[in-house]
């Protein structure tokens, strides 16, 4: 069975095309597709014995017989036989892979099979079937076709679904049926939607889109897809009334249909058929197209597959409005999941050759992956690779050739095993691929940039050297559909002109092959070996310069160094190969570890800001002069220290790389650590004293963000604006406050051991906020549980406020938390008359505090959190 992803996202829907392995149509007919022919001629005419008669007399009789019963019985519509691949057997005799798709009215069955075709003994002896299995079957394909000649008043209609309610008082409705009953519904009239999610981070978003915490939009149309077997009780029959059929209804409820219908559960079947064919919706899932007069047409979506399986999103704009998991799925399954929940398979090692023609941005590529089986029962496995791309083949030792499928509009490719894998099954994969591949854009870390006003005019073209990136999003190598720890060998092959640096430590010095010439352009090739696992590969391809190497020691690890720019970016060489000595000797002092054995630091030229962090190494934009972009007021720019940035990008080795997230919650574990990494280099770089402004600007940048939603919320902060700097406030500066408040609540070894041992128990997987806490827990001896809901799950910038009293010798300051009390250091400075000042550091737990500290002369004034680093707002 293929396990079709249904997988539903802003914009996309399921279309798979059953193209990409080449067909014999091209060919001449032979002895095969004439044998071919007549099987679609016996199995079309429902003729059994026809079908038997193909065989070859010492076939095995029962999967013969059964293959006869599947095509003929009950007779079918139309029947199309065909050919994907053959390769040669012993004897003469062909392997072929046949797709054989039936049809029995509006429903279609869409079969994989082996078929052995073996030459008859004479050269007038027609082929025949000498064995044939069974790889795959699609069933419950549905030719679907609104319903004209039925039309139905709408009286009172409510439909509910998780947290959606839709309201129709009055209107017309058709419907479209499978062979088990009606699983769409068109619906014209005006009504009422209310989604109402019970999560407040979710709440919070819909505030955001519509100004209410739910979403009550009045709408003229619904488009429905549902379980037949669940439609009867979903839909109220009492509340539908056949009447008349009105042509402009028709009109109407046909166009909405052919609109919307093919959005979902759609299948393409390119040469095999033309028509339009729907998979049903699982039992439980719903789909339902909302067309509002605010927002346009907005879909809902509860998918049980989906580990957040409630989703309402903007198809047009491409935004994820609400996900989230539902009540239902929650009860069952727990707060936490991780993407690698359920997953079919991991890939442990990859061998991958790739010839790059950058200026083409042309791929062609080898990809040999080797991969274990999870789940039982494993038959076929979704791979990620570009749609852009040609797949040539895909092989593998043990089975030979196998057949994929890709699907319409996604970066997927499908494999299907011949026969059913059990887990802990190892195999490797060889895929054959080239076309072109769109290089990304260094937007993972990427600043906003706006034009300086004065300059926009007269903005100068400035030449930069070129530069290709293939990295976590261009899908430029098979791949798992989520990232998945392996290593690997990668090999690039450039044309002479160019360098590559890849995920991996660089093994030889390039060769460049003999021969060559003007006709045949001097290319080289490139090699890179990662022994250590990393989440994903990349490569970045330039006209760099290598301008250092070397070997440090950081930690007990060695290091291998090597720094390379491009001609205009050399000039930031030396100072840049002494700070990223310095920062990665200091990381590995903290961690006691260094989790890979080389990084590479490439310097590349742009007209802004911008970097990216793959595992072993990171490219980081030097800004040329001239440039017309100036940094607007980036959460994350810190002006005070410009080396910020390197050291963010450096020490996602460690947080993002090397301890991974589970899925897109947790991002903050690789963004926030980053952070607070870099600004602990920036205040060891300044011999321990604070960065000016730096906490500040992290703490104002959180708190004027914090409405937008907690930490967990991850990518989806500042999502429905389409501001990335919300993210950034939130993830990247918050988070980083966030570990400066448990670092100062904990205690410093505290806090480095706890991070230490988190570090390592995740080495090389991904981790969870909660598996951040147990290992602070473990760490401290303290129960965190509240320290997190607050900063982490929670938005809430707590309110305290302070006050003192002086006596002769001590001052009493005292804290008051209105609303729920909170755990949260905030320093006091006392400020003498003579000038001096004194920290001291008050641990709030309770609604009420109070600390004595004893004085020690005349007192000026006391300040509660003037260091900025409690994320709290003090009220006087
Ligand atoms: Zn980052």
């Amino acid at each position: 069975m293929v396990r079709v992803p249904l997988r539903i996202f802003a914009g996309m829907c399921l279309t798979i095309a059953l193209a990409g392995v080449p067909t014999s149509a091209a060919q001449p007919p032979d002895g095969v597709t004439t044998l071919l022919r007549r099987l679609q001629q016996a199995a079309a005419a429902g003729d059994r014995s026809a079908v038997l008669a193909l065989g070859d007399p010492q076939i095995s009789l029962p999967s013969f017989a059964e293959f006869a019963n599947t095509l003929t019985a009950p007779p079918p519509t139309r029947v199309v036989v065909t050919e994907r691949d053959r390769a040669p057997l012993d004897g003469g005799t062909l392997r072929l892979v046949v797709e054989i798709f039936t049809e029995r009215g509006i429903e279609g069955r869409l079969g994989t099979w082996r078929i052995d075709a073996r030459p008859g003994d004479a050269a007038v002896d027609p082929w025949r079937i000498a064995a044939v299995t069974r790889l795959s079957v699609v069933t419950g394909l549905y030719r679907l076709a609104l319903d004209t000649a039925t039309e139905y008043d709408i009286h009172e209609l409510v439909v509910r679904a998780p947290d959606l309610t839709i309201e129709m008082p009055a209107g017309r409705a058709f419907m479209a049926s499978t062979t088990d009953g009606p699983t769409a519904m068109v619906l014209l009239g005006r009504g009422r939607m209310k989604f109402s999610p019970p999560d407040p981070a979710e709440r919070t978003q819909i505030h955001i889109l519509s100004g209410r915490d739910d979403l009550v939009e009045e709408i003229d149309m619904a488009f429905l897809r549902l379980s037949p077997y669940q439609f009867a009780s979903v839909v109220d029959s009492n509340a539908l009334k056949p009447r008349a059929v009105d042509p402009s209804d028709v009109r109407s409820a046909v166009s909405v249909f052919n609109d919307l219908a093919p959005r979902s559960l759609q299948i393409d079947l390119s040469d095999i058929s033309r028509d339009r064919w729907s998979l049903t919706p699982s039992f439980g899932d719903v789909i339902a197209e909302l067309r509002t007069k605010k927002f346009g047409t907005l879909t809902y979506a509860r998918s049980g597959s989906e580990p957040e399986d409630i989703n309402v999103f903007d198809r047009k704009r491409r935004r994820n409005i609400s996900i989230y998991t539902s009540a239902a799925k929650l009860a069952q399954r727990g707060r936490f999941y991780s993407e690698d929940d359920h997953l079919d398979y991991d890939v442990l090692a990859y061998d991958i050759d790739v010839q790059l023609n950058p200026e083409r941005i042309l791929i062609d590529g080898d990809a040999r992956m080797k991969l274990k089986i999870l789940s039982d029962g494993t038959s076929s496995l979704t791979l990620k690779l570009a749609e852009s791309v040609a797949v040539r083949g895909v092989y593998s030792p043990d089975f030979g050739r196998l057949l994929h499928l890709r699907v319409v509009g996604q970066n997927s490719l499908i494999v299907n095993l011949p026969e059913v894998l059990s887990a802990g099954t190892e195999l490797w994969l060889d895929v054959r691929y080239s076309g072109p591949v769109t290089p990304q854009a260094f937007d993972r870390e990427a600043i906003q940039v706006g034009q300086s006003q004065n300059q926009q005019e007269q903005r100068i073209e400035i030449p930069l050297a070129p530069r290709y990136l293939y990295s976590n999003r261009s899908y430029w190598y098979p791949q798992s559909t989520v990232t998945d720890y392996a290593t690997a060998t990668i090999r690039i092959t450039v044309p002479s002109e160019y360098d590559a640096i890849a995920t991996g430590q660089p093994v030889e010095s390039p060769t460049l092959p003999a021969g060559g010439g003007d006709a045949q352009r001097r290319r080289k090739t490139f090699v890179f070996e990662a022994s250590r696992p990393v989440r994903y590969l990349a490569m970045i391809v330039s006209r760099f310069n290598r301008l250092d190497n070397m070997r440090i020691t950081a930690g007990s690890s060695d290091v291998s160094l090597y720094l390379q720019a491009t001609p205009r970016a050399s000039v930031r060489g030396r100072e840049t190969s002494d700070r990223l000595t310095a920062i990665l000797k200091f990381y590995a002092s903290l961690v006691g570890d260094a989790p890979y054995p080389s990084f590479t630091l490439a310097l590349a030229e742009s007209d802004r800001p911008g970097g990216h962090s793959p595992p072993y190494f990171a490219v980081l934009d030097y800004v040329v002069p001239g440039s017309t972009f100036v940094w607007r007021n980036d959460p994350v720019s810190f002006e005070n220290f410009p080396a910020f940035f390197l050291a963010h990008e450096v020490a996602h080795q460690w947080w993002g790389q090397a301890v991974g997230w589970k899925n897109y919650h947790e991002q903050w574990l690789s963004e926030a650590f980053a952070q607070y990494f870099a600004a602990l280099y920036a205040e060891k770089d300044r011999d321990g004293s604070p960065v000016p402004n730096l906490l500040r600007q992290m703490r104002r940048t959180a708190i004027d963000a914090s409405p937008n939603g907690p930490v967990y919320l991850g990518y989806r902060l500042g999502h429905i604006q389409g501001d990335d700097r919300i993210f950034r406030a939130i993830v990247y500066n918050k988070g980083a406050m966030v570990l400066h408040m448990l670092r100062r609540l904990v205690g410093d070894e505290a806090f480095f051991s706890g991070i230490r041992a988190f570090y390592l128990q995740w080495k090389y997987k991904k981790a969870g906020t909660d598996d951040f806490r147990k290992a602070m827990e473990t760490a401290t001896g303290r129960d965190l549980q509240r320290f997190f809901d607050t900063w982490i799950f929670g938005s809430t910038i707590p309110r305290v406020k302070f006050s003192y009293r002086l006596s002769e010798t001590e001052a009493t300051v005292r804290f008051e938390v209105p609303d729920e009390a909170v755990e949260v250091p905030i320093t006091v400075t006392v400020t003498y008359d003579s000038g001096a000042t004194e920290n001291v550091v008050v641990q709030l737990a309770d609604k009420h505090t109070e600390r004595t500290i004893p004085l020690k002369g005349r007192v000026r004034t006391i300040a509660a959190n003037a260091d900025n680093a409690a994320l709290v707002e003090i009220d006087h």
